[in-house]
């Protein structure tokens, strides 16, 4: 086997777009005329392997833009080997010029079948040798470059899926919390409205305000406050664990949770779970006296929508409740009539 250059980029797997003809051809003589006819032009390198068993291999290493093949060689059957490369990865789709030694339809047919692209009697004049080289290499190389296009497009279109996925939760989700951030709550209400209004079924709210909470922010300061309502939001989403509810940040430190077919005595013991456990985190605050722990009031509501009714209407009951909940001391939860 000899070779020319042929130590490039090939090996990197990285698509090298000059051509490269492999000659495989047991008699030494073909390979040397080849070589002399190629040899003047610089956009073509050139490798002869003169061992057949090797050809494949070969191949598969040099990568080669064009192939040309003989038929008859000792030990391997040229056909046999054309099947061979349509077969093995890296050869399946690289031009194959078959080198006959005669013009013979029968023989010419067989290697077409075999996955052959052209068909070339020895020693090809050497015009027509250089074109068929450039034409088969070309459209290799352009079918190589439009597949990577391809490819690439693809892998951007995954990117930008999964870069959507990450906005369509960012822009429903509160930055501070983590919880549904407010245009998300205003959405689910409308959602779940409707739903309870084609089922007759009940649709429970809770507005949850954490108490003295300005005082705490002068006392503490900001980024204390922030790491509260971090956690207040933190205990929300443990105590509401169906998969229904909605617990969202509604602004500033008030939070809300939907809760679909919800009666106002289930809505009612949520309520007071949510505001004992919340006490019990015991976040100490100074007021209403000193060494008390934060906490919250709550506003309950749930109703049957009416066709009349709107969304609105739960969130200014729940208000109402959240209300009475704080003229009468707070801590505590209530329930508008
Ligand atoms: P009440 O017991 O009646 O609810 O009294 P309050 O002080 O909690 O109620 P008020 O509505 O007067 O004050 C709410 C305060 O919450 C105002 C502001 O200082 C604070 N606050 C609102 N949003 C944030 C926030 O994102 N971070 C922090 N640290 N504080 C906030
Ligand atoms: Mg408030
Ligand atoms: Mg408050």
């Amino acid at each position: 086997m000899q070779g020319k250059k042929c130590d490039r980029s090939h090996h990197l797997g990285l698509p090298d777009y000059s051509m490269m003809v492999l000659l495989v051809d047991d008699q030494a003589m073909v390979g040397e005329a080849l070589r002399r006819a190629l040899s003047e032009e610089s956009d073509i390198d050139f490798h002869f392997c003169s061992d057949p068993q090797q050809a494949l291999s070969v191949a598969q290493q040099i990568k080669p833009t064009v192939i040309l093949q003989d038929l008859i060689m000792p030990g391997v059957d040229g056909l046999e080997l054309l099947t061979r490369y349509r077969e093995a990865p890296g050869t399946q789709d690289v031009p194959i010029i078959v080198l006959s030694t005669k013009e013979d339809p029968q023989v010419k047919s067989a290697a077409f079948a075999a996955g052959a692209n052209d068909y070339l009697v020895k020693l090809p004049d050497n015009i027509e040798l250089l074109a068929r080289i450039r034409y088969h290499s070309r459209s290799y190389l352009t079918m190589l470059q439009r597949d990577e296009a391809f490819r690439a497009l693809r892998e951007s279109q995954q990117q930008l899926l999964d870069t959507n996925l990450v906005l369509q939760r960012l822009i429903k989700s509160d930055g501070l919390t983590g919880l549904a951030n407010r245009r998300y709550f205003d959405e689910y209400l409308e959602i779940e409205w409707n739903r309870a209004l084609r089922d007759q079924s009940e649709l429970a709210l809770l507005m949850i305000d954490v108490d003295y909470f300005k005082a705490y922010n002068d006392l503490y300061g900001h980024v204390a406050g922030d790491e509260v309502l971090r956690r207040v939001g933190e205990k929300l989403k443990t105590c509401n664990s169906r998969a229904s509810d909605l617990t969202a940040r509604y602004g500033g430190e008030e939070f809300a949770v939907i809760m679909p077919g919800t009666s106002a005595g289930g809505a009612r013991l949520q309520a007071e779970k949510i505001r004992r456990e919340v006490e019990a985190m015991g976040i100490p605050h100074d007021l209403p006296t000193q060494g008390s722990s934060v906490s919250v009031s709550i506003g309950v509501a749930s109703l049957r929508p009416t066709p009349e009714g709107e969304p609105l209407s739960l969130v200014v009951k729940a208000d109402e409740g959240l209300y009475l909940a704080k003229h009468g001391g707070r801590n505590q939860i209530a329930i508008a009539r």
